[in-house]
């Protein structure tokens, strides 16, 4: 065990509780900050507690906004009559980047997962379906990732709103099985967008 003080300690602990950061990478950030200028490290402590503070979700599409509704659902040049479904706000920035899809978003916050204990409960899809009860919405896209779990709510959410007489597509495949969205260029997005099929 390492012999840290516990001040040192502690800042290695809650660093490492951030994705992708394993210990050894806990205790290099660390180091890092007690090697910063104070007013740098108030800076970067301050910019945290304040993202956290002034962002919420959009009422709409549940998109992290320190606006409500966010700017996307507040366009009025944006499409109403189609919604893009995606799995986190993260995927909100990697479709916008293609500069392709005008329509709006719906982030599910999760995808279901039963092995995570994670139900259709447990993520946006009532939101989901209330937003077309309007009947304003003519097509639904399931962008979620094409994972296991992406593929197992991208079909469940299809019965659900078929029914509606709302058309459902889901996003082409060439993108790669397994992957994440927000790490795919925007070309392959576009084509993914594009080749989009029905469900
Ligand atoms: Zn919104």
């Amino acid at each position: 065990m390492e012999q840290y003080a516990l001040p040192i300690a502690n800042l290695i602990e809650q660093l490492s509780k951030l994705p992708g950061i394993g210990r050894k990478t806990a205790q290099r950030l660390a180091f890092f900050i007690l090697e910063m200028d104070t007013l740098e490290v108030e800076q970067l402590s301050k910019a945290i507690i304040n993202a956290k503070e002034k962002i919420s979700l959009c009422s709409i599409c549940y998109n992290l906004t320190d606006m409500d509704p966010c700017h996307i659902c507040e366009d009025s040049k944006r499409d109403k009559s189609i919604i893009c479904v995606v799995e986190g706000a993260k995927d909100i920035i990697a479709m916008e980047r293609t500069r392709e899809f005008k329509g709006q978003y719906h982030v599910l916050h999760g995808v279901i997962s039963p092995m995570d204990n994670v139900g259709p409960n447990d993520i946006r899809v009532r939101e989901l379906l209330n937003r077309l009860s309007s009947g304003e919405v003519k097509e639904v896209i399931l962008a979620t990732n094409p994972t296991v779990e992406g593929e197992a709510t991208a079909l469940y959410l299809s019965k659900l709103i078929k029914p509606l007489g709302v058309r459902v597509t889901r996003i082409a495949h060439g993108i790669p099985v397994g992957g994440d969205l927000e790490y795919f260029d925007e070309v392959t997005l576009s084509k993914a967008m594009e080749n989009r099929r029905e469900l």
